[in-house]
């Protein structure tokens, strides 16, 4: 299969925050890979801009170790020795008034302007107001801005109004970088791009859907910044509600961002609040991995695992629940969306087994793909027996060479920054939605005296949680790799 890389306009792109973590390991790299691609032009220019004071060079060389560190590259590699002199750097404090000027000069009219603040949200506001006072940025100019959005509904609105008093809504780039995982717009393709699926896609023919994100790392080392979050505004409220959105949505009438974006708000706002009965929440604990040791806190009653039960309030959906759960420290590395389809409703196989339900269950990670579980005979003499087998699809072997080399969430979704496509970029409303949903279960839990199920590292979670689906006559979907 041959490789489709459609080029981008010639762009400026300045990242707040060029010094930091994202930028070292997420943004150069994925820049560098693009521009091995060959998806942008060599005259496109990447400014990075923090207070760290340095110059182009030194900023070339930091931006040389941290390509190589994280992409495996050569530091003596020709394309990235091509790619280098489109770097350059401008010491800029975003409390300050210095270095904007300079900022300034180096802006080539004509080109896509983008400006990624890849800095603590605290400071979003101010350098969109130094952006904007300082003539720099303009009505075509894009900003991108990093996840958390907000800590609640009261923070989101007031970070979404001091962006909206600089920048129309479209021109802000909210990353959610799960929205940029290929299989993550895979699951448009599955249901959009194919009839097999959607019209059973519904309450008549899915009893349920479980979706888990499950992470094998603990929060040691960010124990303090990670306490004050926790799993439901880390993943829940994001990344799982996009998920979530992108499993239950109408199908919008046409592959646009604001088509896509309204239906997602639809399945938002027809989110119904979550029963105290219909949550857990677990901290792990273990020798030496212990969530109240990590997070330094031994009193803290944030969770680092979340299983709920949702219910959405449509036709679509009445009836048919969602299960969601992540956690930390869990036993493997793995996100998945599963569908269970409704069992058959009349076996005519008297003796040979009931049929079991179908199973379509999309990997995210690892090894992308889809696994859609059926129902056949059992091979050999002995009669009509059944067996339920996988139909299994990994998508790296499913597409040859081009499977293999899947760009990454963060560089597909800056070359849409430079596209101008929002499709995968949340909108404000949407992120006002989503709180306005989460709020109340954050809310409810503070209020309670209750503290997390403990959960053994390694594990599955709190044995709370399998209850919460034991009760339901279901059983979570084995965590593994
Ligand atoms: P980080 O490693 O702490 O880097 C912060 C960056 O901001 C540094 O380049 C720092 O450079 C710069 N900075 C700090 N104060 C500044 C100021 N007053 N003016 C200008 N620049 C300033 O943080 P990070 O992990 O890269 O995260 C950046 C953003 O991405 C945050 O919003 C974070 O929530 C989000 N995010 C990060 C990740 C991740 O994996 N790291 C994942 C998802 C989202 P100087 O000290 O040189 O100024």
């Amino acid at each position: 299969m041959v490789s489709r890389v459609i080029p981008v306009d010639d762009f400026d792109l300045v990242i707040f925050g060029a010094t930091g973590d994202l930028a070292h390991r997420k943004i150069l790299p994925g820049l560098f890979r693009r521009f091995k691609a060959g998806q942008f032009p060599a005259t496109s220019r990447i400014i990075g801009a923090a207070r760290t004071e340095q110059d182009d060079a030194a900023f070339q060389a930091e931006a040389a170790a941290a390509i190589c560190d994280y992409t495996g590259t050569d530091k003596n590699d020709a394309d990235l020795a091509e790619f280098l002199p489109l770097l350059g750097y401008v010491a800029i404090d975003a409390k300050g008034e210095g270095g904007w000027q300079e900022l300034k000069s180096r802006m080539r009219p004509g080109a896509v302007h983008a400006f990624y603040f890849s800095v603590a949200p605290a400071l979003f506001g101010d350098i969109a107001e130094r952006l904007a006072g300082h003539g720099i940025a303009h009505d075509d100019s894009r900003i991108v801005v990093e996840k958390p959005f907000g800590r609640d509904l009261a923070s989101a609105r007031a970070l979404n109004a001091t962006l909206a008093k600089h920048f129309h809504e479209d021109q802000i780039y909210r990353i959610d970088h799960y929205l940029g995982k290929e299989t993550v717009q895979n699951l448009m393709a599955v249901r959009f791009a194919n009839v097999l699926f959607e019209p059973l896609w519904n309450a008549q023919y899915v009893d349920h859907v479980q979706i888990t994100v499950a992470e094998t790392v603990g929060v040691a080392g960010r124990g303090s910044y990670y306490d004050k979050s926790g799993a439901i505004r880390d993943m829940v409220q994001n990344h799982m509600m996009q998920l979530l959105c992108l499993i239950a949505m109408e199908p919008p009438y046409h592959f646009d961002p604001d088509a896509v974006r309204d239906e997602k708000l639809k399945v938002i706002r027809a989110l119904q609040p979550v029963e105290p009965g219909d949550i857990v929440r677990g901290q792990y604990q273990g020798e030496g991995s212990d969530y109240l040791t990590d997070a330094e806190d031994p009193a803290s009653r944030t969770e680092s695992y979340v299983a709920m039960k949702v219910r959405i309030s449509n036709w679509r959906w009445q009836g048919t629940p969602f299960y969601l759960r992540t956690g930390k420290k869990l036993r493997a590395r793995t996100s998945e969306i599963a569908i269970t389809f409704k069992a058959p409703p009349h076996s005519i196989f008297d003796d040979s087994g009931v049929p079991k339900a179908n199973e379509l269950v999309i990997r995210l990670q690892p090894n992308e793909g889809m696994n859609l579980k059926v129902m056949i005979k059992e091979p050999g003499p002995g009669g009509m027996r059944l067996v339920q087998v996988p139909l299994d699809m990994s998508f790296a072997e499913a597409l040859g060479a081009e499977g293999a080399d899947m760009p990454d969430a963060y560089e597909r979704l800056i070359m849409d920054v430079i596209r101008g496509n929002q499709t995968l970029f949340m909108r404000g409303d949407e992120v006002e939605a989503a709180w306005a949903w989460t709020d109340p279960i954050i809310n409810a839990w503070e209020d309670s005296k209750r503290q997390p199920e403990p959960y053994d590292s390694g594990s599955s979670g709190p044995d709370e949680a399998l209850r919460l689906m034991h009760r339901d006559n279901r059983r979570w979907r084995e965590i593994r790799s």
